[in-house]
C-alpha cells in the first residue's frame, strides 16, 4: 500500500492494529502533509523500530513527472505510473492562486463525442495515493502550493467513487493538506447513483455537471451516458443534490457550433433550469481531433450568454487557456498515447 492513499481515520486504524498509539497517525500526517516531508528517516518523533515497520508496510513512492509543457499561466504534466500506465494532470495560475487539473482514471469510458479523453477506454481507476501524488508531485517540482483542485482532468471521477472519495478526504484534512471543500470541484457527466450518494456525504466540494445539452435528443447524441441516465431524472439528481446539501451547482456547457450554441437551447436550457440554485459555466470548445466538432464563433457565445442573462440564469463564460499545449478542457491525452 502506498501512504498517500490512506486518509488519517485509517491510518489510526492501522496503529491501533499494530498496537500503536491513534496518534501517531496524526503525526505521520503532519510530516507528509503540513511539512511535505518524504523521507522517513527524517520523521524525528517516530521511533527507529516503529519506522521500521511503516516503511515495510507502505511504500512512499510519488508518480514521476516526464514531460512538462509550458504555456501562459497553465503547464501540462505527464505522469508514469507504477505499472507504465500514464496520464496528465494540468497546472493553472490564477489570480487567486494555484490550482491543478488532477485525472480520475487511465482512460475513460463514457464516451462523449466531442472529448478527446474517451478515445482510451478506461485501462483501470486511479487510486487515492495517484491522485494525492499527482499534487504533491506537482508542487515539489515547482516549488509551490496549490491552493484549489479541480477533478477535471481524464477520467470520470464518479465511476471511480470510493478511491475519488479517499483522495477528497485527504487533501481536505486540515492535518491533511488542508484545501478547503470549497476549493474542491469534481465534474461528473451525471452518474446519478452516485450523486446520491454524495448528497449524502455532507462534504462541502463544489459540484459541477456536464450537461452540454437542454433536451434529451441532444443531449443523447452527444454524451451516451444520456441513454441511461435521461435528463429529467438527472435534473430531479441536482435537485436532490442541491436540497439536501444547501450548495449551488455548476451547469457545464460547452458550446459546440451549429450543434448545441443556437438561441432556442439557450432558452431551452434556461426553461429547464429555472428556479435551481445554479450557475451555467460556457465552455468555448477546445479543437481536438474529433474534427466533427468546431468551436461556436464569438457572437454564437456572446448571443447564449445573453439570452440566459436575460432569463435570469446566472452564468459565466470558462476563461480560455492551455490549448497551445493541449491542456484545455477535453484535450488531454490527445497526443501522447
Ligand atoms: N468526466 C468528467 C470530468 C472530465 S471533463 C465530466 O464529464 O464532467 C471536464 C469538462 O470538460 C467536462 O465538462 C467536459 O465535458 C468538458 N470537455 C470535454 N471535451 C471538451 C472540449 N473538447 N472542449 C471543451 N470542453 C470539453
Amino acid at each position: 500500500m502506498n501512504i498517500y492513499g490512506i486518509t488519517r481515520e485509517n491510518l489510526e486504524k492501522y496503529f491501533v492494529s499494530i498496537n500503536e498509539k491513534k496518534f501517531k497517525a496524526l503525526q505521520i500526517f503532519e510530516w507528509l502533509y503540513q511539512k511535505r516531508e518524504n523521507d522517513i528517516e527524517k520523521f524525528s518523533n517516530i521511533k527507529k523500530e516503529i519506522r521500521d515497520k511503516i516503511k515495510n508496510d507502505f511504500s512512499f513512492n510519488l508518480p514521476t513527472i516526464i514531460k512538462k509543457e509550458i504555456d501562459t499561466d497553465v503547464e501540462k504534466f505527464l505522469f508514469l505510473l507504477e505499472d507504465g500506465e500514464k496520464i496528465e494532470a494540468v497546472l493553472m495560475r490564477h489570480n487567486y492562486g494555484l490550482s491543478v487539473c488532477v485525472s480520475s482514471e487511465v482512460g475513460c469510458n463514457m464516451g462523449c463525442k466531442f472529448c478527446e479523453s474517451g478515445r482510451l477506454k478506461k485501462v483501470r481507476n486511479l487510486k487515492s495515493y495517484e491522485m494525492v501524488g499527482q499534487i504533491l508531485a506537482i508542487e515539489k517540482e515547482i516549488k509551490e502550493r496549490i491552493n484549489s483542485v479541480v477533478i477535471m482532468g481524464i477520467g470520470e471521477p464518479l465511476d471511480n467513487y470510493d478511491n475519488v472519495i479517499d483522495f477528497i478526504k485527504i487533501i481536505n484534512d486540515p492535518k491533511g493538506i488542508s484545501i478547503g471543500a470549497r476549493h474542491i470541484t469534481l465534474s461528473t457527466c451525471g452518474l446519478i447513483p452516485k450523486m446520491d450518494l454524495l448528497s449524502e456525504l455532507n462534504i462541502q466540494i463544489n459540484l459541477a455537471i456536464s450537461l452540454h445539452a437542454p433536451n434529451d435528443e441532444l443531449r443523447s447524441q452527444i454524451m451516451p451516458i444520456n441513454k441511461v441516465y435521461h435528463l429529467n431524472e438527472l435534473i430531479k439528481a441536482i435537485k436532490n443534490y442541491i436540497a439536501k446539501t444547501n450548495r449551488r451547482v455548476t451547469i457545464e456547457y460547452v458550446l459546440l457550433k451549429g450543434i448545441n450554441d443556437k438561441i432556442e437551447h439557450a432558452y431551452e436550457l434556461a426553461n429547464l433550469l429555472k428556479g435551481m440554485n445554479v450557475y451555467v459555466n460556457l465552455i468555448p470548445y477546445n479543437e481536438t481531433n474529433h474534427l466533427e466538432f468546431q468551436k461556436s464563433d464569438k457572437k454564437s457565445i456572446d448571443l447564449f450568454y445573453q439570452t440566459l442573462q436575460k432569463e435570469k440564469i446566472n452564468v459565466t463564460v470558462r476563461k480560455e487557456f492551455g490549448s497551445n499545449i493541449s491542456a484545455a478542457c477535453g484535450q488531454l491525452r490527445s497526443k501522447e498515447v
